[in-house]
């Protein structure tokens, strides 16, 4: 493996297989490994010269990958840092690496008597494939809980991002020069700053700096990480996020976090090797899981692939499946519901084919 400057690693990528929840996905180009924020700037001219297109990955649980060799530079975070605590009026903010694991973050949580997070407890991957998935579960989003994230990318530069109720003013800070000067509507009483960027300056934006929505998450217009990997994206990396969580007794929190992992484990196939759910409930009393149940899906296999028994949202990989397998089960899944009920799936995973 060689050394890039700043801190970065560059070097032949293991198969998806062994990187992703479900245990599908081909070789990719190479990997660029990054421990913290030294060096990002770097990263869209390694990507160049590696020949290929870039995709970030966190923990995998979230990803169907596509057989074969594919043309994908992954870019992973290592990270050895833990989450920090401070005071910040009648909250406490917990900073968090991007590569921390999210049930690290939880246990920390709950270790220091600080309640909000809970509802996540049982859901596998990293802080930021959390943010980028805006996962949740029992009720709990944890875009809701953001309080300010630190994010890369080419067009927005390396820029701490202030949501939620932070975000009073649409601002956020930049951290370095400014790239992509086109995401600036600045108010008057900023214009003059206009473009000229610089350590620490906050420049007013005119939309909404950060948007969550379903399972989904983009920064200032763009998705963050790469749903899909695509010619010409440069996906928007978070490197750190801050969220607001609020004291509570530390029995309490561990108690309910206990709680809902049991409940995951009763209705889920939580140790087998999964991507989660595979498509996104098109209704509150539409679950997707149920609408495959109905449809005959609960069960269903094909090539090593199945519909889990426990729960029909999830597709298990039984040992030696393959990702045309789970595609061409996903495609039967949408055709059966569309018959059965009139839903039309929409798809929770990302997919990382067809490249
Ligand atoms: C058994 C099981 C149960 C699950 N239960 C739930 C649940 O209850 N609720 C729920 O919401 N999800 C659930 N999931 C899905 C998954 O665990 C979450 O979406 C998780 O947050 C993904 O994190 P990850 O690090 O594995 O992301 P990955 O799968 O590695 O990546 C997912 C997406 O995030 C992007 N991404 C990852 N890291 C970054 C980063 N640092 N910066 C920018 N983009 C990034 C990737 O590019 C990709 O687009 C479950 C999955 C499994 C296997």
């Amino acid at each position: 493996m060689k050394h890039a400057p700043h801190a970065l690693r560059i070097g032949d990528a293991p198969p998806l297989s062994e990187l992703t929840g479900i245990r599908l996905g081909g070789k990719p180009v190479a990997e660029i490994v990054l421990q913290g924020k030294a060096g990002v700037e770097k990263l869209p001219d390694l990507v160049a010269e590696l020949g290929g297109l870039p995709a970030v990955i966190g923990k995998g649980s979230n990803i169907i990958a596509a057989d074969g060799d594919l043309p994908l530079v992954l870019i992973r975070q290592e990270t050895r840092e833990k989450a920090s605590f401070a005071r910040h009026g009648a909250e406490v903010r917990v900073t968090a690496p991007a590569g921390l694991p999210l049930p690290v973050l939880l246990n920390a949580a709950a270790a220091a008597g600080l309640g909000g997070l809970e509802g996540l407890a049982g859901i596998p991957g990293s802080v930021g494939g959390a943010v980028a998935m805006n996962a949740g579960s029992f009720g709990t989003e944890i875009g809701s809980l953001l309080r300010s994230l630190t994010v890369f990318s080419p067009r927005l530069g390396l820029r701490e991002i202030r949501t939620g109720a932070e975000q009073s003013g649409d601002s956020f800070k930049c951290l370095g020069p400014l790239i992509g000067e086109d995401v600036f509507r600045p108010c008057p009483e900023h214009s003059g700053e206009r473009g000229k960027g610089g350590e620490g300056r906050t420049l007013p934006v005119g939309s909404a700096a950060t948007e969550f929505s379903y399972r989904r998450a983009r920064c200032l217009g763009l998705p963050f990480g790469s749903p899909a990997p695509a010619a010409g994206d440069f996906p928007v990396l978070l490197l750190e996020a801050v969220f607001a969580l609020s004291e509570s007794e530390k029995d309490t929190v561990r108690g309910r976090m206990r709680a809902f992992s049991a409940e995951k484990r009763l209705r889920q196939p939580i140790s087998a090797a999964s991507a989660g759910c595979v498509f996104k409930n098109p209704a509150p009393d539409a679950p997707a899981g149920r609408l495959l149940e109905e449809a005959g899906m609960k069960g269903r296999a094909l090539g090593g692939m199945r519909f889990s028994s426990l729960h029909a949202g999830f597709l298990v990989n039984e040992g030696g499946g393959s990702c045309a397998a789970a595609l061409e089960l996903i495609d039967t899944a949408v055709e059966a519901v569309r018959r059965h009920s009139g839903f039309i799936l929409e798809k929770e995973v990302c997919l990382w084919v067809g490249h």
